[in-house]
């Protein structure tokens, strides 16, 4: 049976360090046993994305940060396999553009953001303006600072809009992403993922997993929440970021059917009415 896993959530603001997740699923797992439940849920997560399309109440945002390596791609892959294109899209946010320095951090995100009836998946995010920004004093400790009021107020604005909100931080071990830069350099197929720049980024660990602890624990609540996924193993980061989406989704899975039932009801009495008024030759 599926258990919850509340203890991978962070639902209220307050401090937090991610040096008191776990990276590594729980021993007694198998991995087959897991792949199963994951397919099932992913089913119902297929289920419930294509309700929350047709029935266009509300948005679906799910942002993912995490180290390099951290699995982001790989978790965009699996998400996929479980939509239909018509109705979510990825943003991904790298290196902002000249335009997109000339405003507010916020700016680009923004407007990639959910619809109503659209599931988006943000890679990286807003939170690279207090991860990397901060690592790197690309702006003043005074401006960045001040970015955690500004997210939680975004975030806010999203919910009140009827965007659902989950955000996920892909948390890998020090020695996880070691192996996994060795392996890119083995494989010919992954050499094209190889960065120089991810052994300098390295370096700076310790920062990173600061700055993204301060993030999380500043910018967590009950209705934008964190979901901390162990991330070393990718067989249990699916099965926790699958079981995460379909939590987060059920409970409004009773009022997007009805409010569906409704749309059918009045589309039948509009017929009704046409045939009246026009009856058939
Ligand atoms: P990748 O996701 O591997 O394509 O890399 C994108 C790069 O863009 C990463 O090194 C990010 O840290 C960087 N990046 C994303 N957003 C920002 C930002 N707001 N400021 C500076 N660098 C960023
Ligand atoms: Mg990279």
């Amino acid at each position: 049976m599926a258990t919850t896993h509340e203890q991978f959530w962070v639902r209220k603001p307050g401090k937090f360090d991610l040096a008191d997740m776990p990276t590594k699923p729980e021993a007694d797992l198998e991995r087959e046993a897991v792949e199963t439940m994951t397919e099932q849920l992913g089913k119902e997560m297929e289920e419930l994305l294509d309700l929350l399309f047709f029935a266009g109440k509300h948005g679906f945002l799910i942002v993912l940060q995490g180290m390099d390596t951290a699995g982001k791609d790989g978790t965009i892959r699996h998400m996929l396999r479980f939509t239909h294109a018509q109705s979510v899209r990825v943003a991904s946010f790298k290196v902002p553009t000249p335009q997109e320095l000339a405003h507010d951090f916020l700016w680009r995100c923004h407007d990639k953001t959910p619809g109503k009836g659209e599931t988006v998946i943000f890679n990286r995010s807003h939170y690279e303006d207090v991860g990397v920004v901060r690592v790197h004093n690309l702006v003043d400790e005074s401006v960045w600072k001040k970015r955690f009021d500004h997210i939680n107020a975004f975030e806010n604005l999203l919910v009140d809009s009827n965007t659902i909100v989950l955000k996920v931080f892909l948390h890998i071990s020090k020695e996880e992403q070691e192996e996994r830069l060795l392996e890119r350099e083995q494989d010919a197929e992954d050499a094209w993922k190889l960065s120089v720049n991810d052994w300098k980024e390295r370096r700076y660990w310790k920062e990173y997993q600061e700055a993204y602890s301060d993030a999380i624990g500043k910018c967590a609540s009950q209705d934008a929440p964190w979901l901390v996924v162990p991330g070393d193993k990718k067989w249990f980061r699916n099965y926790i970021v699958t079981q995460a989406v379909v939590e987060t989704l059920k409970p409004y899975r009773e009022e997007w059917m009805e409010s569906l039932k409704q749309v059918g009801k009045e589309a039948k009495k509009e017929l009704e009415r046409f045939r009246i008024a026009a009856p058939q030759k």
